[in-house]
Parts: C-alpha cells; structure tokens; sequence
C-alpha cells in the first residue's frame, strides 16, 4: 500500500467528518494504508483500570483514517498538494506538484 505522507508531515483532511481541518501526521501504517493525525479523527475509549488503585477513566485518543482522505501541505507554498515522487540518484524525492519544491 502507498502512502504519499509520513509522520511529522502537516496535511489537511480532505473528506469525513473533520474536513478541512489540519493536524499533523502522528503515525502511518504502511500496511492498512492508514494513518494517524494530531487531533483528527477523536475516539473517546474507556480504559480499564490497569494496576490495583489506580482508577480506570476515559481517554480521547486518534483513531486511524485512511490515507486517501489526506492531503499533504506544502511548506514551501503552504497550499495542499498532491505529491510527486522524482527520482534523482536513484533516490526518492517528493515534490510538491504545485510549486515543484522538493519537499522533504
Ligand atoms: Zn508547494
């Protein structure tokens, strides 16, 4: 599965109910396609008490979305963007299709 955005890297949602907000990527699973953005996507699960006295609550956690409702932000000209993947030296670039700025 291709993902077009790592960790770290600031995108915008571009579908479901936290459209148009922005966060930034907290994990990517390559694997499922889906990822993992500060802020978006908020569960509230109820955790058990793990250690004897210690109260069991609930926690407001991000639930993973899937990559295709992501669209990276571009640092350089601050617009979301689709990705493009140059190769130069045989080594992976990502650019920016709408300033062609490399990205990483
Ligand atoms: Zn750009």
């Amino acid at each position: 599965m291709k993902v077009h955005v790592k960790s770290k890297d600031e995108v915008i949602v571009i579908s479901g109910k936290d459209k148009g907000s922005t966060g930034k990527v907290l994990a990517v699973n390559p694997k499922s396609g889906r990822v993992t953005v500060e802020g978006i996507a908020m569960v509230t699960k109820h955790q058990k008490s793990r250690a004897q006295g210690q109260p069991g609550g609930i926690i407001h956690k991000e639930a993973a979305i899937d990559a295709s409702n992501v669209m990276l932000i571009c640092q350089k000209c601050g617009k979301a963007s689709r990705v493009g993947i140059n190769i130069v030296d045989g080594k992976k670039i990502r650019t920016c299709k709408k300033c062609s700025q490399q990205i990483d």
